[in-house]
């Protein structure tokens, strides 16, 4: 059985002409399946019942199986979905006043092992497939549309972001055809501003992006220099400082380059990022945001504010600094609210937008870097950190 959540529409095309079907047919189920939020063939009421017979005999639009969902005193909600062999992705919905954003897994686990996160502590499985990524996209929306019944379908998630378990740039093909659907005006119809890609940092990813798919990016930066973050953001050793911000500048100048700077004065991504109302002075693609967790006695000095300041100084930019959300045994505090007022103020005074997250749902373990999952390691990450511990 093909999965047809899977698609972006030029795939959903071919896909029905190789069977003999119109090709505009695609844009139809295309909109079934997304905008209207249908699974079974038989409630597409504009079909011929031989189509919907004929899809019925060899496809499915299959979804994710919810194990667990819980909602925090805040609102925020999460669910665990099955992706088969005993591997469980999560996925997060942040409720605000005048958005909803939803956070979306794109690996079971995740190989690159940052120590202050929960997600790397669990080890690595697999790559989620499209489906399985815009699975959680369509299962949510399907979920809150009956606890926001007031509100249209396409208003509940008005914003997307990669940010939940795994690194999106290692599953990058999966990436863009999912990026494709939720941006296509039949799909989910997102402007680009709205869809938001976090990565720890895979430098010749960040160019395919900028040349497939240029949303809004994120980069994970918490070092202000190679050796701290060699030691925190490991993949750094193979992408260090430099050559991520050099990528990062190529992102945004091509992004100035096309002169798109998007609709005036509407409000994108989430505040909490540290974005704001925003006009055509500058489009998400005009500027990074880099995010840095605030460790305590790790990478949250004075010293360190004053080093990212001038790393960061020939990168279009703004910092969202995300206060450390701890998870058992991860060895790390929070910074205090004292160094993480002067860091932000060091920011602020070289010039710097900069926003502390609000932390959200950590009732539920739904907070940055708190989402773990269920990942049947194939790394032996746990191992090999038992042992090296002992030893
Ligand atoms: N792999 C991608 C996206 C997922 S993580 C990336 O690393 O960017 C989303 C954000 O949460 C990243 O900035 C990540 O570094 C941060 N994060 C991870 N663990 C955290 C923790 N325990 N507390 C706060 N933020 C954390
Ligand atoms: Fe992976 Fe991102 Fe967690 Fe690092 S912070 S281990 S890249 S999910």
């Amino acid at each position: 059985m093909e999965n047809l959540l899977g698609y972006d529409l030029s795939g959903l095309a071919s896909y029905l002409e190789a069977r003999g079907e119109k090709a505009f047919r695609a844009r139809q189920l295309f909109r079934w399946i997304h905008q209207r939020g249908k699974s079974r063939f038989e409630d597409m009421t504009d079909f011929a019942k031989s189509l919907r017979e004929k899809l019925a005999a060899d496809s499915v639009v299959g979804l994710p199986i919810e194990r667990s969902s819980s909602v925090a005193a805040d609102g925020t909600a999460k669910w665990l979905l099955d992706v088969g062999g005993g591997n469980a992705v999560e996925t997060v919905f942040i409720p605000e006043t005048r958005r909803g954003t939803l956070c979306v897994s794109t690996q079971a686990g995740c190989a690159l092992a940052c120590t202050f996160c929960s997600t790397g502590r669990q080890g690595f499985n697999r790559n989620l497939s499209v489906a399985e990524i815009l699975g959680q996209v369509w299962w949510a929306r399907h979920v809150l549309a009956q606890r926001f019944q007031t509100l249209p379908h396409e208003r509940i998630i008005s914003n997307v972001v990669f940010m939940g378990m795994g690194e999106p740039l290692t599953n990058f093909d999966h990436l863009i055809t999912a990026l494709h659907v939720l941006l296509d005006d039949f799909g989910y119809g997102l402007s680009r501003r709205r869809v938001t890609v976090s990565t720890s940092g895979i430098v010749p990813n960040i160019d395919r992006l900028r040349e497939q798919c240029p949303v809004a990016l994120a980069v994970s930066l918490h070092a202000p220099n190679d050796e701290l973050r060699d030691e925190i953001v490991p993949i750094n050793k193979k992408y260090p400082l430099a050559s991520l911000m050099e990528a990062c500048r190529r992102y945004v100048g091509a992004a100035a380059a096309t002169g798109d700077s998007g609709e005036p004065g509407e409000e994108f991504a989430s505040e909490d990022m540290g974005w704001r109302k925003w006009t055509r002075a500058g489009s998400p693609r005009d500027f990074i945001t880099f995010e840095y967790v605030m460790l305590d006695g790790v990478n949250d000095t004075a010293a360190h504010a004053q080093q990212l300041a001038a790393l960061t100084q020939d990168v279009p930019c703004k910092f969202n600094l995300i206060p450390f959300n701890p998870f058992p045994g991860s060895g790390y505090q929070r910074s205090t609210d004292q160094a993480i007022e002067r860091f932000q103020g060091i920011l602020l005074n070289a010039g710097y937008i900069t926003t502390v997250r609000k932390t959200r749902g950590s009732d539920i373990d739904g907070a940055c870097g708190q989402l773990a999952g269920e990942v049947q390691d194939r790394t032996r990450r746990k191992d090999k950190m038992a042992l090296g511990m002992s030893a």
